[in-house]
């Protein structure tokens, strides 16, 4: 009876989407504002090893990515399409688990891989593809070498991370500037 909703006349409704990896990994930000809810699962952070690719995760996750895991209803669902589709063998456990948890979260899922498309469609999600999509707030990664004490810039990395003029340690930054941004326009701090 009670219904919280109710009250306030909403605001306009965020956006939920489900990413798959390789789009955030490719710098990809299908958020259009900051109220738009971004998730992956932690299946897709367990799949990840590379350093670097850990990184910008985090980076992303600080700025809101969410993780939560999919629920048992719906990766059976996926499962079941799955196997009537006959994507089983095309689909990691990660991909399933995004494609559950688009389903529990009514999200728009954003994948250019084939199998989630078509296993997406059968389920009713709502997808996108991202490289010929015009998805919005799309970035690149920069990184430049930034020293902890004197606050030196490089712009590749240094030999054992040490810098040349006070060694102190020198530690890799990511941020992400806009696509068609020209690179390099962040001034650099330091000297
Ligand atoms: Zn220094």
């Amino acid at each position: 009876m009670a219904d919280n909703s109710e009250d306030s006349g909403e605001p306009p409704k965020a956006r939920r989407v489900v990413c798959d990896t390789s789009v955030l990994l490719a710098g990809g930000d299908p958020r259009s504002s900051t109220d738009d809810e971004v998730y992956i699962t932690p299946g897709v952070l367990a799949e990840i090893h590379h350093d670097d690719d850990r990184e910008r995760i985090e980076t992303l996750r600080s700025t809101g990515l969410r993780v939560r895991e999919a629920t048992v209803d719906p990766l059976r669902a996926v499962e079941d399409a799955a196997q009537s589709t006959g994507e089983d063998k095309r689909l990691s456990q990660a991909d399933k688990e995004l494609l559950a948890l688009a389903l529990e979260l009514q999200a728009e899922l954003l994948t250019d891989d084939r199998s989630m498309q078509n296993l997406a469609a059968v389920l009713k999600i709502p997808y996108k593809g991202y490289a010929q999509s015009e998805i919005k707030g799309l970035w690149h990664w920069q990184s430049n070498w930034r020293c902890i004490g004197c606050g030196r810039t490089y712009d590749a990395e240094v030999p054992k991370n040490e810098c040349r003029v006070c060694g102190h340690e020198v530690r890799k930054k990511h941020w992400r500037v806009p696509k068609g941004e020209a690179p390099g326009k962040r001034k650099p701090r330091g000297i």
